[in-house]
């Protein structure tokens, strides 16, 4: 396995069980380094720290295991074992009201650049690391065991850009970082792909099995989940819990749900009995999506509407006052550098939304950006109250749910960031 030796001090971030090496910690390497390659890292007085995926961005590694094991099947075992035992011991994984949950959640779940999410017997599986695409196989492979007979169909969404990782702005590692001592001199290689190719070659697809049925249900709510196309792995997982929120609240009430996607928080808030619900989405496939939900559930309803627009664009042409508002955009910085805007983006964009709750009303408004935290999201709402001029209390804080678990040593992890609040 390739070597990697870390200069003086830099094991200090290991120590503490941070998952990631950054190039400009590396004193030398040996061997042959490919994007995806397995290594080993050593401190630099020699000692063994731990075994992972290398990369040729900022982040060099992505650590696997301090405890010496090499990644392969026995640990992808091992730790699907772990991921889905969690899942059941959080009523989700083998209930009768949901058979939708993220069995791999990355580094939360020990297996950093990897995503799967469980939709009624298909797991679609997300490499976002050269490494993890790599071993693509051998992970589906060892769902397959670890599931048995509840598993169908494993479908594989290929990594869009690796050099897009969160957090890696797709520097290329220095060459002086690394002194190769394999034969050959140009082992360092900065592997670059355009969007769902690899080599060439088309790479999302069926790993396991084929289509199936793609409808899923949560909490006894129904949804169409369109994997091969959809956004993400086709389904916004991680609201689940806040979508049930909503629900609690929608007695008699009106619902704009803004950036709606496929009518998520709609399909609940017309559950929990609100009179009337609005989705607006800027994607017409979403829209589409959102109304075929709506007929799953609650067929030749009356109280839905979809509208195929921009939030902005919504919110300049119309007055009506709602008693709920959902305000769940996309990451608006998707990279540090990007964060100063973001931050002025959410002040406008929830200016607007709090100028559309009615009196006593309720916004539940959203952050998925990971590098945005949650005091920083919390203030640019908090100008949006001034800017709005009502009086705004919190009634909570929400976050992503169990099925999206954070290593407590990788606070990156922790993207999802909601608040409710309440608006005289
Ligand atoms: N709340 C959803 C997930 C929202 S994802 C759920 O629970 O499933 C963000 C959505 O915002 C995407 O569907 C995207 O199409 C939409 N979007 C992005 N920019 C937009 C804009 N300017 N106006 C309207 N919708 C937009």
């Amino acid at each position: 396995m390739n070597k990697i030796t870390l200069k003086p001090g830099k094991e200090q971030s290991v120590n503490r069980f941070h998952p990631w090496i950054f190039s400009g910690a590396i004193r030398a390497g040996e061997g042959r380094f490919e994007d995806g390659d397995p290594v080993e890292v050593y401190s630099s007085s020699g000692r063994l720290l731990g075994t992972g995926h290398y990369h040729s961005g900022s982040i060099a590694v992505r650590l696997i295991s301090t405890a010496g094991d090499k990644p392969g099947r026995r640990l992808w075992s091992e730790r699907l074992e772990r991921a889905l035992l969690l899942r059941k011991e959080c009523g989700l994984a083998g209930s009768d009201h949901t058979n939708a949950f993220r069995l791999v959640n990355a580094e939360g779940d020990g297996m950093p650049g990897m995503i799967i999410d469980f939709y009624n017997g298909t797991a679609v599986m997300q490499a976002h690391t050269a490494g993890m695409h790599r071993v693509r196989e051998q992970v589906a492979a060892e769902l397959c065991n670890v599931m048995g007979g509840s598993l169908r169909a494993v479908y594989y969404r290929g990594p869009k850009g690796l050099a897009k990782q969160a957090g890696d702005p797709g520097a290329p590692l220095q060459s002086s970082a690394i002194t190769d001592t394999s034969a050959s001199p140009s082992a360092v290689k900065g592997g670059r792909e355009a969007a769902g190719t690899v080599d060439g070659k088309k790479i999302t697809g069926y790993l396991i099995g084929n289509r199936g049925d793609n409808t899923v249900t949560e909490y006894g709510n129904l949804f169409a989940v369109d994997w091969e196309r959809g956004q993400k792995t086709g389904f916004f997982l991680d609201q689940r819990e806040n979508r049930r929120l909503l629900g609690y609240y929608s007695g008699g009430k009106t619902v704009l749900n803004m950036f709606g996607y496929t009518g998520g928080f709609s399909v609940y808030a017309l559950r929990g009995g609100a009179s009337e619900a609005v989705t607006v989405d800027s994607s017409a496939g979403a829209v589409e999506m959102a109304e075929h939900n709506m007929r799953l559930n609650f067929e030749k309803d009356k109280r839905h509407s979809a509208v195929c627009a921009d939030v902005f664009d919504y919110f300049r042409g119309n007055n009506k006052k709602y008693d709920l508002v959902i305000l769940d955009p996309p990451a608006f910085a998707k990279g540090l550098r990007a964060v100063r805007n973001a931050l002025q983006a959410y002040k406008r964009v929830n200016t607007k939304a709090l100028e559309k709750v009615g009196y006593g009303g309720k916004l539940f408004t959203f952050s998925c950006s990971q590098v945005i935290s949650k005091e920083q999201f919390r203030q640019a709402v908090y100008s949006a109250a001034i800017n709005s001029g009502r009086e705004v209390r919190i009634l909570h804080q929400l976050a992503q749910p169990a099925d999206h678990p954070v290593s407590i040593y990788h606070p990156e992890g922790e993207y999802l960031k909601g608040l409710v609040l309440q608006v005289f």
